[in-house]
This record gives structure tokens, sequence and C-alpha cells, in this order.
């Protein structure tokens, strides 16, 4: 079986396209305008008018975090007192909460036009054994391709740390679970469906011994390492007072300086530190939303890309955003970067979403519109008054503000068919999950 995308109105790829052809869940051929396909094809998919892009790859995330949107204790304040006002409520999570809320967010990021996401589930309660199992589990039925990450948190407060105690787990019960769950869930594969990555939670909630431990074990299994680094001036007096040492010096002391590693946020670096950080091989996910509304500070995204650091776009929680469209944070992405350096172009918030995101995950078969990649594809609609009007429809996608995809593919499966997903019905998920955080907050 193989499909032909024919005659896109435009693409984000290097070459001029007249059409793509889908074969076993990855592009086979990619045709020249007025040319036609050499492959033999069963089907032709009319994409004329639709602007064709790689999938979105979104490469921060905590998906339970959409139980607790807008919530009034929480809102505008930053990071820290937010985040105290957020964890006795994240501790009374359960794996139908998990469910919900990893089905929710996957079809909203879905609808946005996003087929990889990663997610940083780091909370865990007696209730939550089986959260990353869960997790796979929904991601599989909606056919989303993922990158799990098996957060932890062991410093609670009676250590010095910020999470209540009852939130954060023994050293090594994390360590034990973590090797359970890369045996049992870790397809290395390239063009792999889930993938697993390690994610200690950030330095204000993990001892610097799991964070080496960790990154032991990452090293023994080949995986990736992740977690939130230099968000906030607040962490860097953490680390100061705790350690002696800014945040990044603390992680090179704990061996996580590495090509395996990459960090949500990467906003409060200095000019050493980002050379470090590329010289050494790190990823930086960009989360502007998140950033802005916890008033965090901005992530020198240009800056970091020439020291050759990798740079990829997030959602992060959705109650800091306080939502998963990625569609929509390509735009706060070129709004706040161009703010801050006029050589930054919608190109580049393009780019960092897609083949940015890939290569900070390490899966260079993803994020791009050439031979032998996934067929991962969102195509978008120029269907709204907000964008009639506008001459270069790749551009109109980021100035105008496209936020939803008509149709979306992954691995060459239609996933998104005119706006909707097979299979899920949106107003039934949306009311159990609205259930589901009620029952959360009063918990
Ligand atoms: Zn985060």
């Amino acid at each position: 079986m193989s499909v032909y995308l024919h005659n896109p109105l435009a693409a984000f790829c290097d070459t001029p396209l007249g059409g793509v052809v889908i074969a076993d869940g990855r592009i086979a051929e990619l045709v020249a305008p007025g040319g036609s396909p050499e492959t033999g094809v069963t089907s032709t998919f009319d994409a004329s008018g639709l602007v064709l892009l790689p999938g979105l790859i979104n490469t921060h995330h905590h998906f339970y975090q959409t139980l607790t949107r807008a919530m009034r204790r929480a809102i505008n304040q930053p990071l820290f007192p937010w985040l105290e006002s957020l964890y006795p409520v994240w501790a009374g999570l359960t794996e139908p909460m998990v469910a919900s809320a990893t089905e929710l967010a996957l079809c909203e990021l879905l609808l946005s036009g996003c087929t990889t996401t990663t997610d940083h589930h780091y909370v865990f309660n007696e209730a939550l054994d089986n959260a990353i199992e869960v997790q796979a589990d929904v991601a599989a039925q909606l056919g989303v391709r993922v990158v799990l990450t098996r957060g932890s948190m062991s410093l609670g407060q009676s250590a010095g740390g910020l999470p209540p105690d009852a939130v954060t787990q023994e050293s090594s019960v994390i360590l034990a679970d973590s090797e359970r769950l890369l045996r049992q869930l870790h397809d290395p594969a390239p063009h792999a469906m889930c993938q697993l990555a390690l994610a200690p939670c950030s330095p204000f909630s993990v001892t610097a011994d799991l964070m080496r431990d960790t990154a032991a074990l990452a090293e023994t299994h080949d995986v990736l390492l992740h977690t939130h680094l230099a968000e906030t001036e607040d962490e860097t007096e953490f680390c100061l007072a705790t350690y002696g040492q800014r945040p990044l010096d603390l992680l090179a002391s704990v061996d996580w300086l590495s090509p395996r590693a990459w960090f949500a946020h990467g906003i409060h670096f200095d000019a050493d530190e980002i050379a470090r950080l590329g010289e050494n091989g790190c990823g930086v996910t960009h989360c502007p939303s998140s950033n802005m509304v916890l008033s965090s500070g901005i992530c020198r995204a240009r800056a970091l890309e020439q020291a050759g650091v990798r740079v990829g776009l997030g959602v992060d929680g959705s109650a800091s955003n306080d939502h998963s469209n990625l569609m929509q944070e390509v735009r706060q992405a070129f709004l706040l970067q161009r703010l801050h350096d006029g050589s930054v172009t919608h190109l580049d918030a393009l780019r960092w979403a897609t083949a940015g995101g890939a290569d900070v995950l390490r899966r260079p078969e993803l994020g791009r519109i050439e031979v032998g990649a996934a067929a991962d594809l969102a195509l978008f609609a120029l269907d709204e008054l907000r964008v009639s009007g506008a001459e270069d429809p790749l551009a109109a996608l980021v100035f105008s503000g496209a936020s939803r995809a008509r149709h979306v593919m992954v691995a060459g499966q239609w996933r998104v068919r005119d706006y909707e997903i097979a299979g899920v019905d949106l107003a039934d998920l949306q009311a159990r999950h609205g259930e589901l955080a009620r029952a959360l907050w009063s918990s």
C-alpha cells in the first residue's frame, strides 16, 4: 500500500515539492512540482490548498498537569511558590487520572499537528506504580509516537528539597523501577513508536547521588537523560546555597554534561555555560509560554544553537501554559525569540518544532520531509478568517497563528482526518477528564 500526497500548496521542506509518496510508514519519494511519482502508488490524496509540515515534535511536557490548569491557588506566581501550591494536589493522582490526562494531552497535541511527544512524569505515590505503562498503553491506542521519561523526586522538604516528602521516593526504588521500565518499554530501533528516557525532576527535588546513578543507568542502557535546568534564578540560588555550585556545574559534577542529556528551559546560563553545553553536545527545550507565565526569563535559543546546542520546543506542563497546542507554541517561540533577537525568523521557529526536536531526541529519522524519514506529517488548511489575505502560506501559519491541523499522519497512518481523531469521542473525553480533575482538586 502506498499513498501519494499530491500538490500541497506549500511545504516546509528543503526542496520545491509537488508531492510525497508514503509507503511502509516512511517517505518513499519526493516528487518535484509538475512531476509524477516513479514509485507505484495505490491511492492519491489531494493535498491542494493545504500546507504540509513534518509532524511537530514536543520535547517537554507533563501530561498529568492537564488536570490542574488555571488553579486559583497557583496562578500568577513564580515557579517555586507555584510548585509548592500544586505538589499537595498532585500527591492525590491515581492511575485513571494519569490515563485520562495522557489521552487528553495526546489528543490536543495530535490536533495541533504534533506526531511525536515526550512526557516527563515525576510524581509517584503508592497509587501510581504503573503510571508509565498506563501512558504507554494510551499512546499506543492513539498511535502517537512517544518518548516517555521515568521521572523522579528523591529530595523532600525534610532533607532540604522543595517537594513534600509524600511525593518523593527512595533512590533505590527509583533506580530499580527505571531499570524495569527500560527493559519493558524502550524500543531502541529507528522509527520506534515508544522509547524511554530517564528524568530526575530538577536540582531542587533530587539528590546529587541519584543524578549520578541515573546517568550511569542511562549509559548502561544507552538511553537519553532529561531534567529541568536553569529555569529560574531561585534554582541558581538553591544550587549555590546547597551545593556551592551553579546548576550547570552541579550537573557536570554528576556526569550529566553529555550528548545524552537534554534540559528543559535552559534560561539562566552565562556565555561560558552556553559554550560548554555546545561542546558537550547537550540539548535544550525552549518552553516560551511556560517561561512567560511563570515569569522565569527568556531562553537564548539563538545563542545556544550557535554554540552547537540542539534546540527544540516544548509546551511544558499544561498547568504553566495552560494548553498542549504545539502549533501555538511555535508562534510563541517566534514572537518571544524575535523580541529578544531580530535575526530569528518564522522558519527558525518551525525548524525548532520539527528537525530541532528530532535532534534533541536523537531521532534523525523524524521531523523532516525527506526520503527514508518517518511518514509523520501534518497538513494545515488556511481556512480561517485570521489567514485570509496572506501571501506566503508557510509564514501565515506562524504570523497569523494556525492552531489546528486538518489532517495528521503518524508512521503512514492517518490519525486525524478533517479535524477528527478516529475512535475518540472528544466530548466524552472532556467530560471524563473534567470529572477526574475535580476529584483530584478535592482529594
Ligand atoms: Zn516542566
